[in-house]
């Protein structure tokens, strides 16, 4: 079996068939060693919600303290520009060091896996008992064969493409997140809410000594100007966003409707965000990339050669979940039920700053 994509999610599916099939796992990313300067990350927010930490826990795992940093966070600010509205509600993150996480993954993986990091997948073919699959490393090509071809590349999924099932993805965002010096540690992740920025959301993350402001805008709208907007609205909020030091971007999924999701057609299977299994409202991707995963490895050990029925069947309550997500959506997206709700002051609580 050949996994196109070494994050979370096939990372994941890797370690649990390792020991029973032959893997071979393709990241373009240098995930076997520390990452040079200059080198490609992902770029994310890094925080571990409860739903992703209950995946761990179910799946055995247990943080190393190394992928953790601080200040660990057990409350969410949200601050509504429209309505002019702030409210606290209590929250338990981890907050992690997204590289190091997905490094300590990789390092999960027995060494029965064939990992080629610094690898890429360039396109497959379906032959008659296997599928070809062409990829580069270090300007060269090659060619390999497998049974299945699973497609955990990610949002911007190139497996998911030549799948030839693009008119049926979710909406995609552009995220943008800088890294700013801080002078103080603030002691909540920040989600904001502005329809003049975008119709998602924006974030404040800290960092160590750092904070990360980030949003999620649509594509076709001037990105670098919105993004300016942003901080300097922040700015006249108060939070105090010292010098930049870093700026990245990466596309986000939100399947707003349940058909915009996919498990991939036999023999090639889509997990993670690759297949659209994000949360549509707070973009949590970490415990839907580690749940299609267990379920197309827990699909793939019961019946090999009909996975693709019992991985759509076994996928149906993240599908589920993710409809529920939609339904409660407008509670957070639609500025007059939030502002009732933030008003209502419902399961808010207030904080003590001195
Ligand atoms: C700005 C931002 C902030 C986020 N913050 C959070 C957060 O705080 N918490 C949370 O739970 N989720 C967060 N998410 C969502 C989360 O990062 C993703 O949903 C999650 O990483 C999906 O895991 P995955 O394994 O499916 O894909 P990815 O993590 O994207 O991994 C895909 C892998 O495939 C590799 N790849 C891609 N194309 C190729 C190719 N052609 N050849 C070889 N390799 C390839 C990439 O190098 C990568 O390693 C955030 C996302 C963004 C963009």
């Amino acid at each position: 079996m050949a996994i196109v994509g070494g994050g979370p999610a096939g990372a994941t599916l890797a370690r649990l068939l390792a020991k029973d099939y032959k893997v071979l796992v393709i990241d373009k990313r240098r995930l076997d060693s520390d990452p040079q300067k200059g080198q490609f990350t992902k770029c994310c927010g890094g925080l571990i919600a409860p739903d992703a930490q209950k995946m761990l826990a179910k799946m055995g795992l247990a943080l190393p303290q190394n992928v953790l940093v601080s200040p660990q966070i057990f409350a969410v600010r949200t601050i509504d520009i429209n309505n002019k509205l702030e409210r606290f509600y209590q929250r338990f993150y981890f907050n992690m060091d997204r590289e190091k996480f997905d490094r300590w993954l990789i390092s999960l993986l027995p060494d029965e896996v064939d990992l080629r990091c610094g690898s890429q997948f360039k396109h497959f073919e379906q032959e008659e008992d296997a599928v070809r699959i062409v990829l580069t490393q270090n300007n060269k090509t090659h060619i390999e064969h497998a049974k299945i071809l699973v497609g955990a590349d990610g949002a911007h999924s190139l497996v998911r493409k030549q799948l030839g099932i693009r008119g049926l993805v979710p909406r995609e965002y552009i995220s943008v997140q800088a890294k700013f010096t801080a002078k103080e540690i603030m002691p909540y992740f920040t989600a904001i809410f502005d329809k003049e920025i975008t119709d998602y959301y924006s974030w404040i993350i800290p960092k160590e000594q750092h904070l990360l402001l980030g949003t999620a805008l649509k594509p076709r709208e001037n990105v670098s100007s919105k993004f300016e907007l942003l901080q300097e609205k922040m700015k006249r909020y108060g939070i105090k966003l010292n010098k930049q030091v870093e700026k990245e971007g990466a596309f986000i999924l939100r399947p707003m409707r349940v058909r915009q999701l996919s498990v991939g057609q036999s023999p090639i299977a889509l997990i993670g965000e690759a297949g659209g299994w994000i949360s549509p409202s707070s973009a949590e991707g970490l415990s839907y990339a580690f749940r299609s995963a267990s379920y197309l490895a827990q699909a793939i050990k019961s019946d090999f050669k009909n996975y693709h029925k019992h991985y759509l069947d076994n996928i149906t309550p993240l599908r589920r979940n993710i409809r529920l997500k939609n339904l409660k959506a407008p509670f957070m997206y639609n500025s007059q039920m939030r502002k009732w709700v933030m008003l209502s002051g419902l399961q808010s609580m207030q904080i003590d700053e001195n």
